[in-house]
């Protein structure tokens, strides 16, 4: 069966759903999760949101990401690619905790003494929590694939006046477990990233909004485009989400990839103002604080929508768009 959206539904859904057959009977169509453990793509832990990947998942993913590549090839992006930790200093300076402590995941080790040993040994064989042992390290893990450039840009000194433009990509962590296969807890998010004036970053966003519809349309992708605020935490948190509304800082391209459920955010469009600037001394190259934004491409929620779209077979895919994605 090739499974796409104009056969809706032939396809397993996202929640277990008991459906009266035509005989009376009544039988569960198995979620979009459980098909796509069933067929290998991904391969479960025992944690909602962190998943192994099968070899033909990779390889859409990793086709995705080549194609992200080209589209950005005139860029001349510089590449910076860092491990998915980010220093805790940069995290707490960054005003994450301010915004999002909900999802912020932070690298803990065990510093005591043998003595300490003992006693960690002892609580986990009598099935006791030990994590009190712990102790928090430097390191957090990294939110967004662009967190960890911004400190480090700024340390470098003043922009030149074309500003700059940074190729990130990395592993994510957010704690938000889920069953929604859509929302993981460690994905992958490609971006490209522009430092410089009010009107690059401005520039930068519109000619990317305009790239990642295109990039939907080759891969025969269906989606929308909508103004998006990010998940700010608590009662203020609403205000300075409202205002991101209102500002039009955030425009995300949805594509349906869960049933009964509404279209997922697969990239983002973003427009920072000048608050990395504020946080850190990044300057353009008169003196001004700089801006930035990013266009962040969601490497794993781009392949599941395509898993959706096209069915769980690769082989029977259409042919240009696997030719797109280089040939899977
Ligand atoms: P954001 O910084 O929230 O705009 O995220 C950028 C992109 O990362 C989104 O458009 C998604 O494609 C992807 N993304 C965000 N959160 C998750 C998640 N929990 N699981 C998988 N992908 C995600
Ligand atoms: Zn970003």
């Amino acid at each position: 069966m090739e499974a796409s959206l104009d056969n809706a539904s032939e396809l397993p859904g996202t929640e277990n759903v008991d459906t009266a057959d035509p005989r009376g009977a009544s039988y569960t169509t198995p979620t979009f999760l459980q098909s796509l453990i069933d067929a290998g793509m991904l391969i479960p832990t025992g944690v909602d949101g962190i998943y192994g990947r099968g070899g033909a998942y990779e390889a859409i993913a990793e086709g995705m990401n080549a194609l992200v590549t080209q589209a950005g090839a005139d860029q001349h992006a510089e590449l910076m690619r860092f491990p998915p930790t980010t220093p805790r200093k940069d995290l707490e300076d960054s005003e994450y905790l301010k915004s999002f402590p909900q999802l912020a995941g932070t690298v803990h080790s065990f510093c005591g003494n043998e003595r300490d040993h003992f006693r960690l040994l002892a609580r986990l064989d009598e099935g006791e929590d030990w994590t009190d042992q712990q102790q928090p390290t430097r390191v957090v893990l990294t939110p967004a694939a662009c967190y960890p450039i911004y400190p480090v840009i700024a340390r470098q000194g003043p922009l030149p006046p074309a500003g700059r433009v940074v190729d990130v990509f990395s592993y994510c962590f957010r704690h938000e477990p889920s069953l929604e296969p859509t929302r993981m807890q460690m994905f992958r998010m490609r971006e490209y990233v522009r430092l410089g004036s009010a009107e690059q970053v401005m520039a930068f966003r519109q000619m990317w909004i305009e790239r990642g519809r295109a990039l939907a349309d080759e891969l025969d992708l269906p989606h929308t485009l909508d103004v998006a605020n990010d998940p700010f935490f608590g009662r203020g948190g609403k205000l300075v989400a409202d205002n991101q509304r209102e500002l039009k800082l955030k425009f995300e391209l949805l594509i349906p990839v869960n049933d009964g459920a509404p279209p997922t955010a697969c990239m983002s469009f973003n427009y920072h103002v000048d608050h990395f600037s504020t946080v850190w001394t990044l300057r353009t190259s008169d003196g001004e604080k700089a801006h930035t934004g990013c266009a962040a491409f969601g490497i794993d929620r781009l392949t599941l929508a395509l898993l959706r779209r096209h069915g769980l077979e690769l082989a029977r895919w259409p042919r240009r768009v696997r030719a797109v994605l280089g040939n899977l």
